[in-house]
């Protein structure tokens, strides 16, 4: 790749920043079982039990996601989640597995909470080997009480692949002094290409609305990486391919933004962290 300039200079570091995100294209449709989705039938297995909020109260020191300043009390029967979205290893190579798995299920508790930093629906990520899936469960109703804007309509992806440069705030000390930007500023420099709206896998944050706050690993301290994007809005950007929908899904979080899911780079499993950007 060519030196990435700013303002006409080339600034050292710039080419390394650039990371190349799967934008996903939802569009409605009839996904399968065996299929790459949002809010469409998840496989999962019928003698496995379906998985319930992991925001309760008192917490659950084995769910993952930040620590829950409240949730569902345990002396009442706690929501059952719903499917939120199912990637397979075979179309998402790019998304990590880890060992003897081959799919992802993304499953939310369609009911406001207050995490730590925004309030939205609680998350759970499982990682299974679909081919020790036999009879596929029936999934429960949603809760009564479900938003509306948590529970997606069904969507098939069309990618493709968009490169993208960071937030100021994710830009590492080098490229800051290389750019000449001022300690302590946090508008991104003049001219700067802008990272829209659009469901994801990879890339960088677009980060807005939150803050760019403790985002290390509870288990390793390692820093965790945005590696999924639940679009409120997909924005027309210059990938090359047209947008028929604006919102496919139908989903919406906090200021009709962006549900970031991030991972941690050592292992998968570790704790991960959401961020409604
Ligand atoms: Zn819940
Ligand atoms: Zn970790
Ligand atoms: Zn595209």
């Amino acid at each position: 790749m060519r030196q990435l300039t700013y303002d006409g200079v080339p600034i050292p570091g710039l080419n390394d920043l650039v990371r190349t995100a799967i934008r996903l294209h939802p569009a409605p449709g009839l996904p399968r079982p065996d299929e790459s989705h949002f809010g469409g039938p998840l496989l999962w297995p019928s003698d496995e039990p379906w998985p319930e909020c992991p925001a309760t109260w008192p917490p659950d020191p084995d769910a993952s996601d930040d620590a829950w300043p409240g949730g569902h009390p345990l002396d009442e029967p706690v929501p059952a989640m719903v499917g939120a979205a199912q990637f397979f290893r075979d179309d998402f190579p790019e998304l990590p597995f880890p060992e003897g798995t081959d799919v992802l299920q993304i499953l939310f508790c369609p009911l406001e909470h207050d995490n730590p930093y925004h309030r939205g629906p609680a998350v759970r990520l499982v990682w299974r080997d679909s081919g020790e899936v036999g009879d596929i469960a029936e999934p429960p109703p949603a809760p009564e009480d479900a938003e509306a804007a948590y529970l997606p309509e069904p969507c098939v992806f069309e990618p493709c692949s968009i490169d993208e440069l960071p937030r100021l705030c994710d830009f590492p000390p080098e490229t800051r002094a290389a750019l000449g930007v001022p300690e302590g500023a946090s508008e991104d420099p003049e001219g700067w290409p802008e990272l829209d709206h659009y469901a994801k896998i990879g890339g960088w944050t677009a980060w807005h609305a939150a803050e760019r706050v403790d985002l290390g690993c509870r288990e390793c301290g390692a820093e965790l990486r945005q590696t999924l994007a639940l679009a409120t809005e997909e924005h027309e950007v210059g990938c090359g391919c047209g947008v028929d929908e604006e919102e496919p899904a139908g989903w919406a979080f906090g200021d009709r933004g962006v549900l970031n899911i991030f991972t941690c780079p050592t292992d998968p499993r570790h704790p991960f962290k959401v961020r409604i950007a």
